[in-house]
């Protein structure tokens, strides 16, 4: 229907970007984006008469989203009017003008992204004015112009995602040009920097894209923080028994990197959710026990202590510590903090107690000594 649609109404229709990359690579393609020679919002409106998918539009950037099930799984087209983009200053947003798929191809990242496909009925040659095919098949990341990352240093993110995910190198003008475009990232938006950052922490090449992030100085630049080779192992080994934690295993060792405060300030001024603030201030207040828990505790003691943490900071922080540290975790975790405790606050009120701060105690006293009776019973857990 598209192609017809388009071709009555005269309009220029050409896939774009990743998804020409991805197809060319024999990768998955995911999200599919079109670009229009004109009014793009106009054509999914005409689209969705038709068609009742879900449509969202973005008029000041002339673009809209076409969403439909398909098997069970939302896809989406991301349909965009061809335009053109001048920064008023580094770092800025851009000031968009409608235009041709050549200057909409002019705008966009590295050479392996301005690929393009015409939409028609015959197979069509894949148009690529900036030499893409070429860096493709070299595995090469390279910028169009010399001010790309001056004028978007989230395109440094971006050039991170890709060399991790596809194994590309940077070509050499291009690392250069990263380089100086790194001081540009202190001028951009923490919410525009995280959009970028939370994505490329959450690819299966995560950890391979903050080794890289290191040697380019980008973490460096971006929160004053390391990676250093050792945490890739510690991170790849965790992930199988945490798979849906990636983005908060990577960020609390990122964060182990810094100070307590540092990394405090840094998870604020990326406007991280709660939990993830709250794991990276229990992970400092962790580090204070490490001395008592590099001796053997009773089964109460070590509850009591490890208790007020979220299991996931405990397994994470677990991994940058000694054996011994590491089997009190598991033990901790595995086999006491499932146990409910046989004493309740309505057990004492039964017992005539009156409620006070002293319940506190009496329940911890009483849980103290049911994990301990819990522990000399099953020796063999310990
Ligand atoms: P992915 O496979 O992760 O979806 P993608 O290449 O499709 O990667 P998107 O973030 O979906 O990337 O962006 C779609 C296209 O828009 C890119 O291929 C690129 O051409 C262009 N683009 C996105 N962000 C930028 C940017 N900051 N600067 C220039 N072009 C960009």
């Amino acid at each position: 229907w598209l192609m017809h649609y388009a071709a009555e109404q005269r309009l220029a229709c050409y896939v774009v970007g990743g998804c020409v990359r991805d197809w060319l690579l024999a990768r998955p393609v995911g999200d599919i984006d079109l670009v229009v020679e004109g009014d793009a919002i106009a054509l999914a409106e005409a689209w969705t008469t038709v068609w009742p998918d879900q449509l969202h539009t973005h008029p000041p950037f002339g673009t809209a989203t076409v969403s439909w099930l398909d098997a069970g799984a939302l896809v989406s087209l991301d349909l965009i009017s061809a335009r053109r983009e001048s920064y008023p200053q580094p770092a800025a947003l851009p000031i968009v003008q409608f235009a041709r798929l050549a200057d909409d191809l002019a705008r966009r990242d590295f050479t392996i992204n301005c690929l393009a496909l015409q939409l028609a009925n015959q197979p069509t040659n894949v148009i690529d004015p900036h030499n893409g095919l070429v860096d493709l098949q070299r595995g090469l990341i390279r910028v169009l112009h010399k001010r790309s990352f001056i004028d978007d240093p989230t395109r440094i993110l971006r050039a991170l995602r890709f060399a991790a995910r596809l194994e590309f190198r940077l070509e050499p003008s291009t690392a250069e040009l990263l380089q100086q475009g790194l001081p540009w990232l202190d001028q951009t938006t923490p919410a525009r920097l995280w959009n970028e950052l939370g994505l490329l922490l959450s690819e299966p090449s995560a950890f391979k894209a903050l080794s890289l992030a290191d040697e380019w100085g980008v973490l460096q630049q971006l929160c004053g923080c390391a990676w250093p080779q050792a945490l890739n192992h510690q991170a790849q080994c965790l992930l199988p028994n945490l798979p849906n934690e990636q983005l908060a295993i990577s960020w609390l060792l990122l964060m182990s990197q810094l100070s307590p405060n540092a990394a405090q300030a840094q998870t604020k001024r990326f406007g991280l959710p709660k939990p993830i603030r709250q794991a990276v201030g229990q992970w400092h207040a962790l580090a204070t026990t490490a001395a008592m828990l590099n001796t053997t505790l009773s089964a109460g003691k070590l509850d009591r202590l490890l208790s007020p943490f979220e299991p996931l900071v405990l397994q994470v922080w677990a991994s940058t510590q000694t054996p011994l540290v590491q089997q009190q975790i598991a033990y901790y975790l595995q086999a006491l903090r499932p146990i409910a405790s046989q004493l309740s606050g309505r057990d004492l009120q039964a017992q005539g107690i009156k409620p006070g701060p002293e319940y506190k105690t009496l329940l911890a006293a009483a849980r103290e000594r049911q994990l301990d009776q819990f522990a000399a019973e099953n020796p063999n857990l310990c």
